[in-house]
């Protein structure tokens, strides 16, 4: 009897004990909701703000929203970027497809935080577009094999240009074509294809050149990306 009491107590104790934890952990719990931190200490400055501007509520998601709108090169590096790093010469302006939203100056390494091979692609193939606007600017004769590569041969494509014209059959696409056939063509290039090339990239009003020379004058060293300047963006 004695033991069967003891028992009893035991559980008793063990009853009120278990809920006593329960309480315990609840508070605990709601202790820890209070004080979860908020999205802008966890994540830095500029994640934070990205999200803000994305409809998507974390980064991981919010991050897929977002692409190179524009590059701008800088002649002094006095570049500072909006996650406050300073010292920049590429700076970039990031768009958001599903807001609209734009956010800048941003430099290379914090497009590189996004990790989308897209937005990289994107930020290379604008900073190589000016790289060749520069070097038409300075007058070196361009070279396919020396200063162009496959991204800006479809750079120049998407932003146009390569004019339609006689030699073309008004199909600027050729051009491109005939340049990255070139570009990638290992054996010795035809008398033919030497000129045409030549014509393409050097020669008159619609020439390569001609038209890195207009942009040029006209925008500096900076270059919207072609999805926004044909108005395609949305
Ligand atoms: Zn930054």
């Amino acid at each position: 009897m004695t033991k069967v009491r003891e028992t009893m107590d035991e559980n008793e104790d063990f009853e009120i004990e278990q809920t006593s934890m329960t309480d315990d952990v609840e508070a605990a719990h709601e202790d820890g909701v209070a004080k979860a931190p908020p999205l802008e200490a966890v994540l830095s400055p500029l994640l934070f703000e990205v999200v803000q501007l994305s409809e998507a509520r974390t980064f991981t998601l919010a991050r897929h929203e977002w692409r190179v709108g524009n590059y701008r090169l800088l002649e002094e590096p006095s570049g500072v970027c909006v996650c406050t790093k300073t010292g920049l010469i590429h700076l970039y302006e990031i768009y958001n497809v599903k807001t609209g939203a734009t956010l800048e100056p941003i430099g290379s390494e914090c497009i590189k935080m996004f990790g989308e091979d897209r937005m990289l692609e994107e930020a290379a193939q604008l900073r190589e577009l000016v790289q060749l606007q520069k070097i038409a600017v300075d007058r070196v004769p361009l070279d396919l094999k020396g200063h162009f590569s496959k991204r800006v041969l479809a750079g120049l494509f998407l932003h146009g240009a390569f004019q339609p014209c006689y030699a073309n059959g008004y199909d600027a696409e050729r051009d491109y074509e005939f340049l990255l056939g070139q570009f990638n063509k290992r054996s010795k290039p035809a008398l033919e294809e030497i000129r045409r090339v030549d014509a393409i990239l050097r020669r008159g009003n619609n020439s390569v050149r001609a038209w890195l020379l207009r942009r040029a004058e006209e925008y500096g060293d900076s270059i919207e990306a072609p999805f926004l300047e044909k108005g395609g963006a949305a």
